[in-house]
């Protein structure tokens, strides 16, 4: 009993607010470097600098573009140059989004909450400031994509919740916490399916993936693992304990399951030889793995299967090789690196009725799920 009381005393410190406030994301790196355009939907805006705030009416089409170090706003009927470094859009509803164009399809990303734009030397730099779950929904729809079952939608929820956790400084230098590029996790704004991407996070609410020792995991993924994920060492030569090798049978018959690929023998052999300069033209290039395997090998030649995906930009590491006459062809299982959750055997899982706990700990070996706010407890216990 006295644990539980010391359990509820720490949960309502108001210590415990890290995860909880406003996130700071940067977004459309290059794409508006030089200005953009944007709409007002949904609600009016207030657009703020250090001296003025302006009010922009729903459904007006805006222009910020750098000038000197400030900025020229295009509203309109009207120009108004004034002066930087920083201008903020501030939604005055939860509801009011601004849509801005995506060069050179035009098509609309929408964002929520606030926008705050730096003038960098010349340069336009965007910052979305957004609730945690909010960002959330938003890149569970771009890393999941569309039109898949609540359950697997809520398992990537935990997974970016824990990205985000664990990530929280990457991009401090640059005065924010992540980037909108899968170099952090994509986030494409505000989700398209609004309902099932804000259930996912909402419902999941703070909850986290960690290990045994109650640190924040790798929360590592990919497309599909061609039957087999990889453990984190294989791909990475790094040891992640809870990133172990699973036989995953539920990915089997998935759309990235199965490739093939055609390569003309000339570029297939003068690869080999880039690698082993001994190898010769006559050399058997046949390959057909009995079981999972580190290295491609010919005669003496030995070659990283790590190295050879990304040389030749294959899908998986799990493929064979044979000759059909001027061609090689590679026919592989799988998609991405293989280590941790694989999206494609997870939205099996989830159709099958599985939910997302089973989802995680059949990924992760020996994780438990809990929310962001115990971590200091446990660590204690
Ligand atoms: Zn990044
Ligand atoms: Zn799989």
């Amino acid at each position: 009993m006295a644990k539980f009381l010391i359990f509820c005393c720490w949960f309502i410190s108001p210590t415990a607010v890290f995860g909880q406030e406003t996130l700071r994301i940067g977004i459309l790196d290059n794409k508006c470097a030089n200005g953009f355009d944007f709409k007002v939907e949904q609600s009016n805006f207030l657009l703020v600098n250090s001296e003025d705030k302006w009010k922009m009416e729903a459904n007006w089409n805006v222009q910020i573009a750098p000038l000197g170090n400030g900025f020229r706003i295009t509203f309109p009927d009207s120009t108004l140059d004034c002066p930087g470094p920083k201008l903020t859009l501030q939604s005055l509803h939860h509801d009011g989004k601004i849509a801005i164009p995506i060069a050179p399809t035009g098509r609309k990303q929408r964002y929520s909450h606030n926008i705050e734009v730096h003038n960098l030397g010349g340069r336009l730099r965007l910052v979305n400031l957004l609730p945690m779950d909010d960002y959330i929904a938003g890149v569970v729809e771009a890393e999941g994509g569309p039109k898949h079952e609540l359950e697997y939608y809520k398992a990537q929820a935990v997974i970016s919740r824990t990205y985000v956790l664990s990530q929280y400084h990457k991009h401090i230098d640059d005065n924010f916490n992540l980037c909108d590029q899968t170099h952090c996790q994509a986030y494409n704004g505000w989700p398209r399916n609004e309902q099932i991407m804000q259930d996912a996070a909402q419902q999941t609410q703070s909850l986290v993936i960690v290990d045994e020792n109650v640190n924040l995991i790798t929360s590592a993924f990919h497309s599909n693992c061609g039957g087999r994920t990889n453990s984190a060492e294989y791909v990475w030569s790094k040891k992640l304990p809870y990133c172990v090798e699973t036989v995953d049978t539920f990915c089997m018959k998935m759309p990235n399951s199965n490739w093939e690929k055609r390569i003309p023998i000339s570029e297939w052999s003068n690869y080999i030889r880039s690698k082993n300069l001994s190898a010769s033209d006559s050399a058997n290039y046949a390959y057909f793995p009995t079981e999972k395997e580190v290295f491609y090998r010919e005669g003496s030649t030995k070659i990283p299967l790590v190295q050879m995906r990304k040389d030749l930009k294959l899908k998986s590491t799990y493929f064979t090789v044979h000759q059909d006459g001027e061609e090689m062809v590679i026919i592989g299982q799988g998609f991405g690196h293989g280590v941790g959750l694989c999206q494609e055997g997870s939205i099996r899982m989830a159709q099958l009725g599985y939910n997302y706990e089973d989802i995680i700990h059949f990924y992760y070996h020996n994780v438990k799920i809990i929310p962001f706010q115990y971590i200091s407890f446990f660590k204690q216990e």
